[in-house]
């Protein structure tokens, strides 16, 4: 996979087939990380992005995991 990382404007661009017709979320995850969900609607892909930076889908998983408490007995 071979991802050419072009600095698009602020309008949200699929990193996977350069459609623009996505859409763009801001959220932040629960460990605070202020990130930008971006959603294709051409291809499917989701990219997660934190200040420009694409994150792995892993990254952002561990982020967001609630920390699940065992049953407190
Ligand atoms: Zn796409």
């Amino acid at each position: 996979m071979s991802l050419v990382t072009t600095p698009t404007r602020q309008l949200a661009v699929c990193a996977s087939c350069s459609g623009t017709r996505c859409t763009s979320i801001s959220m932040t995850l629960t460990d605070g990380t202020p990130v930008a969900f971006t959603s294709c609607h051409t291809c499917e892909q989701r990219t997660w992005t934190q200040g420009g930076h694409q994150l792995d889908v892993a990254t952002v998983l561990i982020k967001a995991q609630k920390h699940k408490v065992a049953k407190a007995a």
